[in-house]
């Protein structure tokens, strides 16, 4: 399932991808997403305002990668609660924002196909 979702692919027939650009993780500026899959048909956007729930995952990565950082930054500074980690968390989650505005996106598509 992760591997599905880090690679694209459509949750329906797992050959068509989601992005018309096949690399989603070095892509600052093209960021075109298909309305449908182009082998089997299926919407990736239900209605209008579906992606409205990404924002709550792409929440959750950004926590997620602000801890990473928080605990990889204990290794090189001496306090724990050094200041400068603040720089770098926040330089990781602009680096990332728009890898994980498109994560997201694809994580709430396979959330939410069952529905
Ligand atoms: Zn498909």
């Amino acid at each position: 399932m992760i591997r599905k979702i880090l690679s694209n692919k459509c949750p329906n027939c797992n050959e068509g991808h989601i992005y018309s650009k096949k690399n989603i993780y070095f892509n600052f500026f093209s960021n075109k997403m298909n309305k449908e899959c182009e082998n089997c048909g299926y919407k990736f956007e239900k209605e209008p305002g579906f992606f409205f729930g990404a924002m709550y995952v792409s929440y959750a990565l950004g926590i997620a990668e602000a801890v990473a950082v928080f605990i990889l930054g204990r290794l090189f500074f001496e306090s724990v609660y050094d200041m400068r980690i603040i720089f770098w968390i926040g330089l990781t989650l602009l680096l990332l924002s728009a890898f994980n505005m498109r994560i997201s996106r694809i994580i709430w598509i396979y959330l939410m196909r069952k529905i």
